[in-house]
């Protein structure tokens, strides 16, 4: 079967091949820590659960409009309101199959052939392979560790030419768990303004905060930043809903109205049960998703602190989200490795312990692991760890 350039051009992703490869070994009765996950291990909160349910027992179980439903708009715009303080109005939303796919939507609607996409480093796998996908071409600009995994107005304005058509701000970020300030996010504004670019602010770990830090979405610095942004958020992350399929994309109306008509002719519109129990998320407040919030920190907190004790890892304290990604080329040096990949194949292979390369996310010293299982879990897979480290040094 020949296929077409740009699927078989597709790098596959490096998060699923470790998690296949982790399973596969599982299947075999190995019993093997998989610390790869990028989804909160918390069960959705159940009053969302019985909304769903209730739902469809009404017969809401038909199509709705392509860009969501009205009643799930205007919850979003409330909620942009509360949160950001920016006022949207529901002609500026469009509902989509998870944030991954308001992303995917968004490229194909802005990017002709060769036009370019700003991605910092480390970014999260799919954004250059969607940005491929739309012909586009992906720019990547260095967030140095030094500077705490973020980029500066300066980097962003040398990397920008003719073509540049958007950058990718992902804040809190995966994988680093880096915050920008609103400081760094106002100056970063200014040089879009300047050159207009599009601000793609991707803010799906917008509730996990830890030890005081703030969320600030670039969208509320001003309004000719709000003109300038297309907000990407969802309740996957924040309301533990990954297999609901709900996100959304907030900006402005032509660009929503052509990324509907894109949904139109894909999926129609993201699943109608879905949408309603995600209005009710939204209408809980922050206390469910408080309670997860103040279960990842405590984890962050334990595991940073052994983590930073084991020879050869260094890192920076995440501020966000549920990963921790420590430069791990001394480790891998230390244990006879020549790259860190080798480490982590070897830690597979020889310690039981899934974590995911650092290549894979285009910083490939350092290793991600994610937080988003129980202590016990975490305990186990950081003495495995600590028991391979000892053993080769
Ligand atoms: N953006 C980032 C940075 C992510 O890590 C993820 C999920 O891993 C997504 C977007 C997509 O989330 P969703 O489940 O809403 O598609």
């Amino acid at each position: 079967m020949k296929l077409a350039k740009r699927v078989s051009s597709l790098t596959p992703s490096t998060t699923l091949a470790i998690t296949a490869k982790a399973k596969e070994m599982k299947d075999q009765g190995i019993d093997v820590i998989g610390l790869g996950a990028g989804e909160p291990d918390f069960n959705t909160p159940l009053p969302i659960i019985e909304e769903a349910y209730s739902a469809m027992l009404k017969g809401q179980t038909k199509y709705t409009p392509a860009n969501g439903l009205l009643s799930l708009r205007k919850t979003i715009c409330d909620k942009l309101l509360k949160d950001q303080g920016i006022s949207y109005s529901p002609a500026e939303i469009v509902v989509t199959n998870g944030a991954k796919h308001a992303l995917y939507t968004l490229f194909q609607a802005i990017l002709d052939p060769e036009d370019e996409v700003i991605i910092p480093t480390p970014y999260w796998v799919s954004y250059p392979e969607q940005v491929s996908l739309a012909e586009g071409k992906p720019v990547f600009i260095e967030g140095y560790e030094h500077q705490s995994f973020k980029v500066t107005p300066k980097q962003i304005e040398e990397a920008i030419t003719q073509k540049t058509k958007a950058i990718i701000i992902n804040s809190p970020s995966n994988p680093t768990g880096m915050i920008y300030t609103s400081e760094e996010l106002f100056e970063i504004g200014k040089v879009c303004l300047k050159h207009d670019i599009l601000i793609v602010s991707d803010e799906i770990y917008e509730k996990l905060v830890y030890d005081g830090n703030k969320h600030v979405s670039i969208a509320e610095l001003s309004p000719q930043l709000k003109d300038q942004t297309v907000i990407i958020n969802g309740v996957s992350k924040s309301h533990s809903m990954t297999g609901w399929r709900i996100g959304y994309a907030a900006g402005n109306k032509e660009l929503i109205n052509a990324m509907t008509n894109l949904a139109s002719h894909s999926t129609s519109n993201p699943t109608t049960m879905a949408q309603i129990a995600t209005i009710k998320a939204y209408e809980l407040g922050d206390e469910p998703v408080d309670e997860m919030r103040v279960a990842f920190e405590e984890r962050l907190n334990k595991t940073y602190d052994r983590l930073i004790k084991i020879p050869g890892f260094t890192c920076e304290k995440p501020q966000g989200a549920f990963y921790l990604f420590p430069n791990a080329k001394k480790a891998a040096e230390l244990a006879g490795f020549n790259t860190v990949d080798e480490f982590v194949k070897a830690l597979l292979e020889k310690a039981l312990v899934a974590v995911i390369p650092g290549s894979g996310f285009g910083s490939p010293d350092n290793i991600r692991l994610s937080y988003a299982t129980s202590q016990e879990v975490l305990d186990k897979a950081l003495d495995r760890i600590e028991e391979f480290m000892n053993a080769k040094i």
